[in-house]
């Protein structure tokens, strides 16, 4: 994205419209400060601001962000790249999620067991073994909770007996068995239950 372009763009749209930066600030309900960012190419306006922008000055999100009037064929083409780069930047917090659960899972692991042992070798008393079990076990519910919000929203299950991508229901995701790429699942189009592979896209 060219936020150079998009900032006069924003500004042509303006002067076109006969709006000082003041006139259209009131207007949408920000500072002329706020609007001279934008058009000086230093931020990009946020989406519901692009919404409104785009009603105003009737022109397309996608034409704003391009920083100019398209023609079909143009317009063809951005919208596509602008989803690509969505589908990427998705992706790739996808990817992120998944390393940092697996991280986090190892953590959890080395945390739990060495409290365990610690408690078993040292010749503790059982007041403190007890209740260095019991720490252990929420370390590990709690590294298995923070797993599970990580990979939740990452990608979606793919059915290897008909192919079917879906998102599972937070309760199958948490109940099904699993190991780091694929869960025990039940497909919502075949419904049979067997272990589907995680997808990013
Ligand atoms: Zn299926």
């Amino acid at each position: 994205m060219d936020m150079q372009k998009i900032g006069n763009f924003l500004a042509e749209l303006r002067k076109s419209k006969r709006l000082t930066q003041d006139e259209l600030g009131e207007q949408i309900g920000v500072t002329n400060k706020t609007i001279s960012r934008w058009e000086n190419g230093n931020y990009l306006p946020p989406v519901e601001m692009l919404q409104i922008l785009s009603k105003l000055y009737e022109v397309s999100i996608n034409e704003l962000l391009s920083g100019a009037r398209l023609n079909d064929a143009h317009y063809k083409e951005n919208a596509e790249e602008y989803i690509v780069v969505d589908l990427m930047k998705k992706c790739k917090e996808a990817k992120k999620h998944l390393t940092l659960s697996v991280i986090v899972a190892c953590i959890t692991i080395l945390a739990a067991t060495s409290i365990i042992l610690l408690a078993a070798m040292l010749s503790a008393p059982l007041w403190l073994r007890i209740t260095s079990i019991i720490l252990s076990l929420i370390i590990a519910i709690l590294g298995i909770g923070v797993c599970c919000a990580l990979t939740f929203d990452a990608g979606v299950y793919e059915c290897p007996n008909c192919g079917e991508k879906f998102i599972p229901s937070m309760k199958d995701f948490i109940l099904g068995p699993h190991t780091f790429t694929k869960r025990k699942l039940k497909c919502p189009k075949c419904g049979k239950t067997s272990y589907c592979k995680k997808r990013l896209n």
